[in-house]
């Protein structure tokens, strides 16, 4: 089993910390033979924009294909803009993968940036949470559910098998969230390990 982070632009390299402090094999995935034979692949955040334009080189199309099949992924901030049905504003390249709406900075600017602690359900209480010019989810369809919210407002759901989070979990040391991708969302616990 290998998990996949896509490493096109962003908080690639956390990302990859976070799984190897799980015990889980990466890889960082630049172009198209990089996503075969993935358990499942992490889209980091970053600049959605950034990721867009580099994305459609054919790792986007590669990406589509992916989802149609059911590969599972997990999208942190901008990664979660680039999994969802609508972005509001800017039109930009994007996958589509879940039933949500996103608007893109909707936490203000970067300055105001900030850290929090959510209850977030099948996970657990207290899970730290580093918001960054964080999108905010606005509309959740009937395929997707909301796992947690902040103030009120949505910031972390799943919609089969694709998981998103409007905050940056790889920037803590909480390993919870990633541990629920990997083992939940991909179905997958190393072998020997319990509980
Ligand atoms: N708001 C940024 C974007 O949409 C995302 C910021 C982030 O990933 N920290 O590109």
């Amino acid at each position: 089993m290998t998990i996949g982070v896509l490493g096109l632009q962003g908080a690639v390299r956390e990302h990859v910390r976070s799984l190897d402090r799980l015990g889980a094999p990466t890889r960082v995935v630049k172009s198209t033979v990089d996503l075969d034979g993935l358990s499942g692949l992490v889209l980091p955040g970053g600049e959605s924009t950034a990721i867009a334009l580099l994305g459609e080189n054919g790792v986007f199309d590669r990406l589509r294909q992916l989802v149609a099949e059911g590969l599972p992924m997990f999208g942190t901030c901008a990664g979660m803009v680039l999994l969802a049905r609508d972005v509001q504003g800017r039109a930009l390249p994007h996958l589509g993968a879940i039933d949500i709406a996103v608007a893109r900075n909707a936490s203000g600017r970067q300055v105001h940036s900030f850290e929090a602690t959510l209850r977030i359900d099948e996970i657990g209480d207290d899970v730290p949470a580093v918001f960054i010019r964080a999108p905010y989810i606005t509309r959740v369809g009937a395929g997707a559910r909301i796992l947690a919210r902040h103030d009120g407002v949505p910031v972390m759901a799943v919609g089969g098998r694709i998981l998103v989070a409007s905050f940056h979990p790889e920037l803590t040391e909480d390993l919870r969230v990633h541990r629920y991708f990997v083992e939940t969302i991909c179905g997958l616990r190393r072998e020997g390990e319990r509980g």
